[in-house]
């Protein structure tokens, strides 16, 4: 098991927005967490990168308790997060948003080739390639977000709604991306989406969160052909 999450809860001031989460990715899986808004997607990601401690339970990473380790050094440790939305460095050019990506890497005679990589499956980041991050619209800021997360080649890849503000063809590509991420470089994956349709057809495994819990979990097909699933997130009866 790569990731473990045991248990966890979270407030935020007096809200409690995890009620006991119980996780787990095994190495070179795509594991989506679906669930409406406000379910608590995004908060399971940020206790796992680290930028919200949690109030009670564990998280294990490669045999290690991170649970109160900095989030810094988790990145070190290879966890790596593509914010929601966009969190790109506005005052920086797409180049250089890129390189930041890969900025914990070692194997340095590869950036080149992976960036070249990235720009191949994003032709509107090589057009952009000196434009200012902070001058790029909405869906393109979100293709370099996830651009520069794909650059760290991270063990563990949390990616948060990488869908976001991407147009048809465009989603449709971004999760192809992620299935070749996956089975070319062997990365595990943990994806929130609200496209279920998209995240449960890429996933082999998945969670769905209500309110803070955890309602159902599943292979991806036995929740993309299950009737409740259906009926509550992917807008077919
Ligand atoms: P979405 O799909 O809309 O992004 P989500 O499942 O990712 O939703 P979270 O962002 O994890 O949901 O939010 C879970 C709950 O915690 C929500 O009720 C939200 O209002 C609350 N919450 C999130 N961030 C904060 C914060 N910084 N302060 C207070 N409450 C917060």
């Amino acid at each position: 098991m790569l990731l473990e999450v045991d248990n966890i809860t979270l407030l935020y001031g007096r809200i409690q927005a995890l009620h006991g989460i119980t996780v787990h990715v095994n190495e070179g899986e795509i594991v989506a967490l679906i669930g409406a808004n406000g379910a608590g997607k995004t908060t399971t990601m940020r206790a796992v990168s680290g930028v919200r401690a949690i109030a009670s339970g564990r998280i294990r990473f490669n045999g290690v308790d991170i649970t109160r380790m900095r989030a810094d050094l988790r990145v070190i440790q290879g966890i790596c997060q593509s914010p929601e939305g966009r969190g790109v460095f506005p005052g920086m050019t797409v180049r250089e948003n890129l390189e930041m990506g890969a900025y914990t890497r070692k194997d340095t005679g590869n950036i080149a080739k992976d960036m070249d990589h990235v720009l191949d499956l994003f032709p509107r980041l090589r057009e952009r390639f000196k434009q200012a991050g902070g001058t790029l619209s909405g869906g393109e800021q979100q293709m370099l977000a996830v651009g520069r997360a794909l650059m760290s080649r991270p063990k563990l890849l949390l990616l948060d709604e990488p869908s976001m503000g991407l147009a048809p063809m465009l989603i449709q590509q971004i999760f192809e991306i992620i299935t070749e991420i996956n089975q070319r470089d062997g990365t595990t994956i943990l994806l929130v989406e609200q496209n279920a349709q998209q995240a449960l057809s890429r996933a082999h495994r998945a969670y769905v969160l209500e309110t803070g819990s955890i309602v159902k979990e599943g292979t991806g097909q036995e929740l993309l052909h299950d009737p409740a699933v259906k009926d509550a997130y992917l807008g077919v009866a």
